[in-house]
């Protein structure tokens, strides 16, 4: 699939990763719906964007609820008749030990990185399946594969959507020729860190962004346009993407 003149869908485009791919679709000229909360931030992007001959809409989101989502979609469909690429980007990591109890930190984490991948993906699947085409990216991480003390509820989200990925691929790769792709970044450079509480793990986290040369969101957007413009034929399922000096 050419990406030139697609309609992508990225969740949590307001800052990191997101925001990162979300520019470098529009520069390839994809035309990119940006969901987050955070609408100054996403009216800002557009502005960007715009700014540099790309087109992008804001779409104030919450993935946690699956009308907001829906809305996003469908406000997607009704300007520009389709949906060709959902980036499934939105996640929090604040983390803990297991046994300072922080429930209600479990709990954000498993709306957004479970259910939020979810809601997402049901909001874009009836209109893929209707054009019998698409692609769905799965922002994931390499806590997905490996478990690390303090973030063991991100580690089980992680693994959980991992698993969701893949069983997404086999059904609706055959039967819809829609691609799905499962990326698995090691430490990138974004705003993740700033959700921690924890000031143990807030520090551990600051002294490992000081201890390596973390990637670049942009990295990763490149990462998802290869995977993109890959032929038809070919889906990438799965990258695992790390910092050259992360020895873990
Ligand atoms: P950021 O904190 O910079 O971005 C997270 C994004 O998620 C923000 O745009 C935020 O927007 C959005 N978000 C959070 N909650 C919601 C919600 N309820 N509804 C809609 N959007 C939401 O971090 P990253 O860019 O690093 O994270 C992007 C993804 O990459 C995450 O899934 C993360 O787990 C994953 N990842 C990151 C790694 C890293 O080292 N940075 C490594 C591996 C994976 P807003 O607050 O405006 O809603």
């Amino acid at each position: 699939m050419s990406p030139k003149r697609k309609i992508a869908l990225v969740t949590g485009a307001s800052s990191g990763i997101g925001a990162a791919t979300a520019r470098k679709l529009a520069t390839e000229g994809v035309i990119v719906g940006l969901a987050a909360r955070r609408k100054e931030r996403l009216e800002g992007l557009v502005t960007e964007i715009t700014g540099g001959g790309g087109k992008a809409i804001a779409l104030p989101t919450d993935v946690t609820d699956p009308a907001s989502c829906k809305a996003a979609a469908n406000a997607l469909i009704a300007q520009f008749g389709r949906i060709d690429v959902l980036v499934n980007n939105a996640g929090q990591m604040p983390l803990s030990s297991v046994d300072s109890l922080k429930v209600n930190e479990w709990k954000q984490m498993v709306d957004v990185n479970i259910s939020g991948v979810l809601n997402a993906t049901a909001a874009v699947l009836p209109q893929m399946i209707a054009q019998h085409s698409g692609h769905i990216f799965n922002m994931f991480s390499i806590a997905g594969r490996k478990v690390f003390t303090g973030l063991a509820v991100y580690c089980a989200t992680k693994a959980a959507v991992t698993a969701f990925s893949d069983g997404l691929r086999m059904e609706i790769g055959p039967k819809h020729n829609i691609r799905v792709t499962c990326i698995q970044p090691g430490a990138v450079k974004s705003e993740l860190y700033d959700q921690i509480t924890d000031p143990t793990y807030r520090k551990q986290m600051d002294d490992l962004a000081t201890s390596m040369t973390f990637l670049e969101g942009e990295d990763i957007a490149n990462t998802i346009l290869f995977a993109l413009k890959s032929p038809p034929r070919m889906d990438v399922a799965e990258l695992f993407v790390l910092p050259t000096e992360q020895g873990w």
